[in-house]
């Protein structure tokens, strides 16, 4: 019975951190303990180990770690590109290691073998094609074609230029300061790619979130198949009930079967909790940026807005309250007229409010057109190309 809450306790604790890791600074979870594990996850647990280093090694060992930082965290680096790549193969290795001995089995046939390879082969070409891919880089070359594909709304970008890059700054895009370069329709600097998503490569990271998520589904059910498999081939339920007399029921029969298979089949339930933790992580990241696909919205956009809303609901704080002053001294003025209501006040003012808060994106033109846009990046079209002035 140990192993069972061995492997509960597992996929808690794989559950937990990763949790607390990737949403952990989400207001929701905000004075929870989620927060602090995030809190101790991304700088606690590095600020103690900088006193530690301080202590031991005094100033010189600060001042190494400060340079590793720097390289690790601001300097393009494929060090988390090979954790990508260590994570899948690690896993793919267990999972031949463990279960393709059992393949033909009962449920799978030999195919399986193959499709699997073939799966976790398409995967890491996906990974290698959105590592590798312009993401959309702005030069002297295509500035004036990136100026002309999107226009500036006057909201949350306006005409200005790269003061890094020296070149003019066309709406959607940002200076990435890791890779040192402007990125047209800039979403965000992913780490596990080593490279921006942007313009010209969003299809395929949207590509690779959703074929790896596939891929931990597939493993999922493959797995469960020769747990499955092995059931019947071994005749468990046969032998429990004829041989052992239990009875034949499932609330009976679960427990023992549950048990047989964390004892027999530890490594493959194992791996099952761990795929079923990153598709759910997997799952919840292709939702978020699908729905920022079909507003035709990119991260950095939807941050960008979130600070002008904000704002706006300041503006409008504001212009209440000096209309509540203004409205009070008139008050005093015309003690005869007779009142509005306090709830057509209150309605009133809502309903200005919200019509003031509105997110009035120019770049949003109907889910499909959105996605056509993704799919067919503005700088892969003829149009794009036809629009490049001639040079001299
Ligand atoms: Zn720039
Ligand atoms: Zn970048």
């Amino acid at each position: 019975m140990a192993v069972q809450w061995l492997l509960v306790c597992h996929g808690l604790i794989t559950l937990l951190v990763m949790v607390s890791f990737l949403c952990g600074q989400w207001p929701i979870f905000q004075g929870t303990f989620i927060q602090r594990i995030h809190s101790f996850i991304t700088f606690g647990a590095y600020d103690y180990l900088r006193r530690f280093v301080h202590l031991a090694c005094g100033s010189r060992g600060t001042d190494a770690l400060y340079s590793v930082e720097y390289y690790c965290c601001d300097r393009p680096n494929p060090i988390i590109q090979v954790l990508y790549l260590l994570i899948i193969g690690g896993t793919y290795y267990f999972i031949v290691q463990s279960s393709f001995g059992y393949i033909p089995g009962y449920y799978l046939s030999a195919v399986h073998r193959y499709t699997s390879f073939l799966a976790v082969g398409v995967g890491i070409l996906l990974f290698l094609l959105t590592s590798f891919s312009d993401p959309g880089v702005v030069n002297s070359a295509n500035v004036s074609q990136y100026l002309s594909a999107y226009p500036y709304d006057n909201i949350i970008f306006s005409e200005k230029e790269c003061s890094t890059c020296k070149i003019p700054k066309p709406a959607r895009s940002k200076h990435c300061s890791i890779c040192d370069r402007c990125v047209a329709r800039f979403d965000h600097h992913c780490a596990w790619m080593n490279n921006c998503i942007g313009e010209r490569n969003t299809r395929y990271f949207m590509a690779f979130i959703i074929w790896h998520f596939l891929i931990c589904m597939y493993g999922i059910v493959a797995l469960a198949l020769i747990l499955a498999g092995r059931m019947k081939e071994l005749q468990v339920i046969h032998i429990l009930t004829d041989y052992y007399g239990i009875e034949n029921s499932f609330r009976k029969l679960a427990p023992l079967v549950l048990q047989w298979l964390s004892n027999s089949y530890n490594t493959q339930i194992l791996i099952m909790v761990f795929l079923a933790v990153v598709s759910l992580l997997l799952g919840g990241f292709f939702t978020y940026h699908a729905k920022l696909c079909l507003t035709n919205t990119t991260t950095n956009e939807s941050f960008k807005w979130q600070e002008q809303l904000s704002w706006q609901r300041k503006v409008n704080e504001a212009k209440a309250s000096a209309e509540a002053l203004k409205a009070s001294l008139g008050e005093l003025d015309q003690e005869n007229k007779p009142r509005e209501s306090k709830w057509r006040t209150f309605f009133r003012r809502s309903r200005l409010q919200e019509l003031e808060l509105v997110k009035n994106n120019i770049y949003d033109k109907g889910f499909l057109h959105n996605i056509y846009e993704v799919a067919i990046p503005f700088s892969t079209r003829r149009s794009f190309l036809v629009n490049k002035p001639k040079s001299g």
